[in-house]
C-alpha cells in the first residue's frame, strides 16, 4: 500500500497524478495566512519508503505520464534526495514526462545552476510556487521568507533552465482599503510581467483562525476587505498583466471566477469583473466579505 499522511494538498490540475509522499508538513510554516500545516510538524520520509511507493505505484499507474511529489515544500530536500528521486521515477516509471511539486522561493535558492538543470534533466520540469504578491509590503506582512528581488531573481533562474512555474496570487492580502489593495495589484501586475509565470492563479484570501492573520482579526487589528474590494484589485491586476501566462480565478474562494490566456482574453475577463463590480455598487446593501475560514 502506498503512504499518505493527511493533511495533503495538492493543486487542482494535477488531480489525476500518481502522488509519491517525499515529505509531511511544510518546512517554513510561517506565512501569516496559512493555516494548512500547523498540526503536521514538518517530517522528511525515509527514502526506502519513497522507493518501495515508486515501486509499487509504476506497477498500480503503469500508464500515468505525470507524477506529483507531496507535501508542502518537498523542493526543500537535498539535491542528492531529490536527484535520487527522480532516478528512482525514471528508472521504474520511464513513461513519466512530468514530476510537479509545491516549492519555495528559498529552496530554489539553496540550489546551484548545475543542480537544477539535473533536477530538470530527471523530469522535474514544473514547480507550483505561492509567490502570492509582487508588492514588497503585503510579501512582508505574508511572512513569506522572502523579498520581491529573491523572487525575481530565483525565478530567472528557473526561466533560464525552463523549469516552468505557477504562481498563486492572494487578492484581499492587504485587508480593507481599497488603494492598498490597489497597489498591491499594480506592483504585483510589473512584477509578474517581469517573469510570467505559466499559470496565475488568484484566490480570496481566506481567514483561518490558527494564522497570526486570523489572530489579528480576532483582536481587531485586521478587516478583511470586501467583496467589491477583491474584485477591483483581481481587475486591477488583470489590467496591468500584459506578458503571455494563463490567468485563472476559477477557485471557490473567489466570488467570480474569470479564466482565460494573457492577452488575448483580457478584455472578455476584465468586462466580466467590470461588470459584476457595476451590478454590486447599485445594490442597496454590498455583502461583505468577512473571510472565508478554512477555505484554500
Ligand atoms: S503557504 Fe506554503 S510555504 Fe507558507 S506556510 Fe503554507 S504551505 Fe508553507
Amino acid at each position: 500500500m502506498l503512504h499518505y499522511t493527511e493533511p495533503m494538498y495538492r493543486p487542482p490540475s494535477e488531480a489525476d497524478d500518481i502522488f509519491i509522499q517525499v515529505t509531511q508538513g511544510c518546512s517554513h510554516n510561517a506565512c501569516s495566512f496559512c493555516g494548512q500545516y500547523k498540526a503536521t510538524p514538518f517530517h522528511v520520509e525515509p527514502m526506502e519508503q519513497v522507493k518501495s511507493d515508486i515501486i509499487e505505484a509504476s506497477r498500480i499507474y503503469p500508464n500515468k505520464k505525470r507524477v506529483y511529489l507531496l507535501s508542502g515544500d518537498p523542493f526543500v530536500l537535498s539535491f542528492d534526495k531529490l536527484e535520487q528521486i527522480g532516478l528512482w521515477i525514471n528508472q521504474y516509471m520511464p513513461q513519466i514526462e512530468t514530476i510537479a511539486m509545491f516549492a519555495s522561493i528559498n529552496t530554489i535558492k539553496r540550489k546551484t545552476d548545475e543542480e537544477l538543470k539535473s533536477l530538470f534533466g530527471l523530469k522535474m520540469n514544473l514547480l507550483y510556487l505561492g509567490i502570492e504578491t509582487g508588492d514588497p509590503e503585503a510579501l512582508a506582512f505574508a511572512n513569506k521568507g522572502h523579498t520581491v528581488d529573491d523572487a525575481y531573481t530565483q525565478l530567472m533562474r528557473l526561466k533560464k533552465i525552463g523549469i516552468g512555474y505557477l504562481s498563486a496570487y492572494i487578492a484581499g492580502l492587504t485587508g480593507e482599503g481599497r488603494e492598498k489593495g490597489l497597489e498591491n495589484a499594480k506592483n504585483s501586475a510589473v512584477f509578474f510581467n517581469l517573469v510570467p509565470p505559466v499559470m496565475l492563479g488568484v484566490t480570496s484570501l481566506s481567514i483561518w483562525e490558527n494564522t497570526p492573520i486570523g489572530q489579528m482579526r480576532k483582536e481587531g487589528k485586521f478587516t478583511p476587505a470586501s467583496e467589491i474590494q477583491i474584485l477591483e484589485e483581481t481587475k486591477e491586476l488583470l489590467e496591468g498583466l500584459e506578458s503571455p501566462m494563463y490567468f485563472s480565478s476559477v477557485h471557490v474562494s473567489n466570488l467570480v471566477p474569470v479564466t482565460g490566456v494573457i492577452p488575448q482574453d483580457k478584455t472578455r475577463m476584465i468586462n466580466t469583473l467590470t461588470k459584476q463590480i457595476a451590478q454590486m455598487r447599485k445594490q442597496d446593501s454590498v455583502p461583505r466579505y468577512d473571510g472565508r475560514d478554512g477555505m484554500m
